[in-house]
C-alpha cells in the first residue's frame, strides 16, 4: 500500500494502519461491541503488570513461598508465547506449532535440547498442557511461572510439586489479584500511571455513532472499575455534558467472556452509580448498563445478527476466536505492540535486503555444490550419463563450493542474530519465527478479520471504509514482491 502524498487524506503511517485478513464493508457493519481493557483503554502494561505481579507475589509470601526477592522482568515475555506446563518452560512456535524457541524456567535451551524435547511435539492448544499468553495481562503470570520453575529445580519448593501445579498455584493468585479488590484500587487511585490516554478515540466513536452504528461497551471488568476508568479516559475530550455513557447503546460489564459468547445468563440491570443491581425483567433497555448476560439477548435486542456485528478486542480467546467462532461476529483484534514490530521492521529494510542478497548467493551455490556431489556418484558409480567434468575437478569444485558456503555463513550469521532480536532481545518479533509467521500470527489470520494498534485508528477507515484483504503470497508465486 503506498501512501499518495498527493492525497488530500493520505494514508496513515504504516504502524497506525488497519490490516485486513478477510475483507470487510464497514457500511454492512450495524453495531460494534468495545472490549474495555487494551482496547478502550490502553495500559502502560510494564507499570499494570508490574502491580499485579507484586499483589501476586505477596499472596504468595503470606502463603510462606520463598519469593521475597523475586522481581517483575517486564522484557521476560511477549504476547503470544505458550507455557508448556508438562516440562515448566516458556516456548514461542511457529505456525505449525513447530517450537522454534524455549526457556526452562528463565533459562535458554540449546538447540540439542530443545530437540530432543521437541522434536516430536507440536503445541497444540486444545492440550491442557499448553497455555497460551492471550493478552498482556499474562505477562505477570509468565514472568513469576518461570521464576517459580527456577526455584523448584533449586529444591526451594516442595518437592511433591508438579510443574504444572505451580501454573495453578500462579493461577489462582492471580485470579484473586485481579478480583479482590486492592490492584484495581491501586490502579483507580492513580490511573495516570498506569493509561495512556488517547485524545483521538472519542471522536472516532462519535463518528460510528453518528453514522448510525449501535456501539456497546462489553467488558469483563466489574461496574466500580469500569465506570472510574471510563470516565477518566474519555469524559474530558467529549462535549460539555456528556460522559462516556451518551456513547454506548449498551454497557455490560462483568461479562464473563468468552462465557458471554457461549451460553444463556441472566442480565442484571445496574440502577445507579454505585452499582446496586436488579434482576433484568424483559427487554432489555437501550442506553441502559447491564451485568453478565450473553451474546445471545444481545443480538436479539439489537435485532441482528453475527455478521452484522464488530467485535473489538485484545484477547485473542475470549474476544476474537470465540464470538468468531460461535456466533459469526466481525472482529478486529487491537494490539498495541505492532507499533514497535512495525517501527523496528522498518528500521531492518537495508539489513533484510543483505540478507536477502546473501541467501540467494547460497541457495545458488548449495544448488551446484549437490548437483556436482550427483556427478561424482554417478561417476564413482558407473550409471547415467558421462559426467563432462572429471571427478578430482568436481572434488575441488565441491571443495571451493564449501568454503564460499561458508564465507556466506559468516556474513549471514551476524545479520541473522542482529533481525532475532527485533521488538524483544530475547524473543525476536511477535508476529515471525524466523522466516515463517509465528503462531500468535497463525491465530490472528485465523480469528481476527482486522488487526491494528489502537482502536482509534479505525478512524481512518471511517464509518462508510472498506477493507480489501490483499492478495496472499504462496511459495510458487513469481512476483516474489508480494510476499
Ligand atoms: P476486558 O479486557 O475489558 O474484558 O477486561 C479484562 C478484565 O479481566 C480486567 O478487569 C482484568 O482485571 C481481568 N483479568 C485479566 N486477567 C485476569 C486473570 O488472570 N484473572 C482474573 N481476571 C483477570
Ligand atoms: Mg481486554
Amino acid at each position: 500500500m503506498n501512501t499518495h502524498k498527493t492525497s488530500s487524506h493520505p494514508l496513515p503511517q504504516p504502524a497506525r494502519r488497519v490490516y485486513c485478513n478477510r475483507t470487510l464493508n464497514m457500511r454492512s457493519i450495524e453495531a460494534i461491541g468495545f472490549d474495555m481493557d487494551y482496547t478502550l483503554i490502553h495500559y502502560r502494561a510494564e507499570a499494570w503488570e508490574q502491580a499485579a505481579y507484586e499483589h501476586l507475589r505477596g499472596s504468595l509470601v503470606k502463603q510462606g513461598w520463598p519469593v521475597k526477592k523475586l522481581r517483575f522482568d517486564p522484557d521476560a515475555v511477549i504476547l503470544g508465547l505458550v507455557l508448556d506446563l508438562e516440562h515448566g518452560n516458556l516456548v514461542k512456535a511457529n505456525r505449525f506449532g513447530f517450537i522454534k524457541q524455549a526457556l526452562h524456567g528463565t533459562k535458554a535451551l540449546n538447540f540439542d535440547k530443545r530437540r530432543a524435547l521437541y522434536s516430536r511435539s507440536l503445541v497444540d492448544l486444545h492440550e491442557p498442557r499448553w497455555a497460551f499468553l492471550n493478552t498482556l495481562f499474562s505477562m505477570s503470570e509468565a514472568c513469576m511461572y518461570a521464576q517459580l520453575v527456577d526455584l523448584l529445580d533449586k529444591g526451594a519448593l516442595a518437592k511433591n510439586m508438579s510443574y504444572a501445579g505451580l501454573h495453578r498455584v500462579v493461577r489462582e493468585n492471580l485470579d484473586v489479584a485481579h478480583m479482590e479488590g486492592s490492584l484495581k484500587a491501586c490502579i483507580m487511585a492513580r490511573p495516570e500511571d498506569y493509561v495512556v490516554l488517547d485524545e483521538d478515540l472519542p471522536l472516532v466513536l462519535q463518528d460510528f455513532k453518528q453514522a448510525g452504528k449501535k456501539l456497546l461497551l462489553i467488558t469483563n471488568s466489574e461496574w466500580s472499575y469500569t465506570q472510574h476508568m471510563m470516565a477518566y479516559a474519555f469524559d474530558h475530550y467529549l462535549p460539555a455534558g456528556q460522559t462516556w455513557r451518551d456513547l454506548f447503546d449498551l454497557v455490560v460489564v462483568s461479562a464473563r467472556k468468552p462465557a458471554f459468547f457461549a451460553g444463556r445468563n441472566p442480565f442484571f440491570k445496574v440502577i445507579d452509580q454505585e452499582g446496586r443491581l436488579l434482576p433484568q425483567q424483559g427487554a432489555l433497555e437501550p442506553g441502559a448498563a447491564y451485568l453478565g448476560g450473553d451474546a445471545g439477548q444481545v443480538e436479539a435486542h439489537l435485532g441482528l445478527t453475527g455478521e452484522q456485528i464488530l467485535y473489538v478486542g485484545d484477547h485473542i480467546f475470549a474476544d476474537v476466536n470465540v464470538s468468531k467462532n460461535l456466533l459469526r461476529w466481525r472482529t478486529a483484534l487491537i494490539i498495541r505492540d505492532l507499533e514497535d514490530e512495525l517501527e523496528a521492521l522498518e528500521n531492518n529494510l537495508s539489513r533484510r535486503d543483505d540478507i536477502a542478497k546473501l541467501m540467494e548467493e547460497k541457495e545458488q551455490a548449495e544448488h551446484d555444490m549437490v548437483h556436482m556431489r550427483l556427478e561424482l556418484q554417478r561417476h564413482k558409480q558407473d550409471y547415467g550419463p558421462k559426467p563432462k567434468t572429471p571427478p578430482s575437478k568436481l572434488r575441488q569444485k565441491i571443495q571451493s563450493l564449501k568454503s564460499r558456503i561458508q564465507g556466506i555463513d559468516d556474513k549471514l550469521s551476524p545479520l541473522l542474530k542482529e533481525q532475532g532480536k527485533m521488538h524483544n532481545s530475547q524473543w525476536g518479533l511477535l508476529l515471525r519465527t524466523g522466516n515463517d509467521k509465528s503462531h500468535l500470527a497463525r491465530q490472528i489470520e485465523g480469528n481476527a478479520d482486522l488487526y491494528t494498534s489502537r482502536v482509534s485508528n479505525l478512524g481512518s477507515i471511517t464509518p462508510f471504509g472498506f477493507l480489501r484483504s490483499p492478495r496472499t503470497s504462496l511459495p510458487h508465486d513469481l512476483d516474489k514482491s508480494v510476499n
